[in-house]
């Protein structure tokens, strides 16, 4: 499999006002801080993290929703950090996005018909094309030609997603970004609409980036996962790897608390304690120290480097997981 999306050093910081009076430093919130990872065609990352550590930032970067502060982004090989205008909007046809919120990402006041076909009319796809593209999307992801004349409050949450899947795939893209695509509906319902964007990936050769929080769900989903901690990757491998063999302290506490298949299978939690701190005030050197149970001087004072730590090419940030050098032949 080819790369289809290169991130080196990506990074997104958001100035904040000074909450102290007649203060010249201006404080910083350091949502995204030096990411690099790459996708290959037709795979699936999943992006985790508990809530703040800048998944959703780090798609919206990619996506060039928001400007990114440093660092660049390859997409088929091309530069794209600095597009913009005509550029940019071309790239829009190859780089969608799937919303957390099937309630609030679709206008209230538009019909289906217009939800679906609008990124289709933005780039003067004649009415009889975006009408049978219509009838095909909404055959694809679960619906039917009856809907599309309804309003989004005649849907349930599950049809609602499956309206905005239709809408991300109008324009044919390859890259999906998925941010929280199922965490706003019930479980049951999670099930399907995890079936169907994996049927639309065979069928239309996507790539996704996967963000959640559902550590099951990522399991389910993705080839490759990659965890963050306060706008830092801190271990990333194949999943199966991953899973069966976490090497980072914060991923291993994420693990443990997802629930044993297994009832028979003892299985050892392990609490973090105290909250995330905040990534306008990050702690000093390994930014999970305040939380880690292995946490030493060392921790405190320098931050450690995402390095290669198994044959399989696993990687994670910590200063007690040995790194593994790769062997070359001569
Ligand atoms: Fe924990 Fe130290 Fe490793 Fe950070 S570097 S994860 S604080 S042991």
């Amino acid at each position: 499999m080819s790369t289809l999306l290169e991130v080196k050093n990506l990074k997104k910081h958001f100035p904040l006002k000074s909450s102290k009076l007649f203060s010249t430093e201006k404080p910083i919130l350091k949502a995204v801080d030096g990411v690099s990872f790459s996708v290959k065609a037709g795979e699936t990352l999943g992006l985790v993290g508990e809530s703040g550590c800048g998944k959703s930032t780090t798609g919206r970067s990619i996506l060039k929703l928001q400007e990114p502060t440093e660092g660049e982004i390859f997409f088929k090989g091309e530069n794209i950090t600095t597009y913009r205008g005509e550029q940019l909007r071309k790239l829009r046809r190859e780089m969608q996005m799937i919303f957390q919120d099937p309630y609030a990402s679709l206008n209230p006041r538009k019909t289906i018909e217009k939800i679906i076909t609008e990124p289709m009319r933005i780039f003067n796809i004649p009415k009889a094309e975006r009408n049978k593209k219509l009838d095909d999307l909404l055959d694809v992801v679960g619906l039917s030609a009856y809907h599309k004349n309804r309003y989004p409050h005649e849907f349930s949450g599950g049809q609602r997603q499956r309206i905005g899947i239709a809408r991300s795939l109008a324009l044919e893209p390859e890259l999906v970004i998925c941010d929280e695509p199922v965490s706003a509906l019930d479980v049951s319902i999670q099930a399907q609409v995890i079936n169907l964007m994996e049927s639309l990936q065979d069928r239309f050769n996507l790539t996704y980036i996967f963000i959640a929080h559902d550590l099951s769900v990522v399991h389910h989903i993705s080839d490759r996962v990659a965890v963050m901690y306060l706008g830092k990757l801190v271990e990333i491998a194949d999943v199966d790897d991953l899973y069966r063999s976490p090497k980072h302290p914060y991923t291993q506490a994420l693990l443990s608390a997802v629930p044993e298949a297994n009832p028979h299978k003892e299985k050892e939690r392990i609490i973090l304690t105290g909250d995330l701190p905040s990534p306008a005030n990050p702690p000093s050197g390994c930014k999970f120290h305040t939380r880690c149970p292995y946490a030493e001087a060392i921790c405190l004072t320098e931050e450690p480097i995402l390095k290669n730590v198994s044959p399989e090419g696993q990687m994670a940030a910590c200063h007690f997981v040995k790194e593994v050098v790769e062997q070359t032949t001569v």
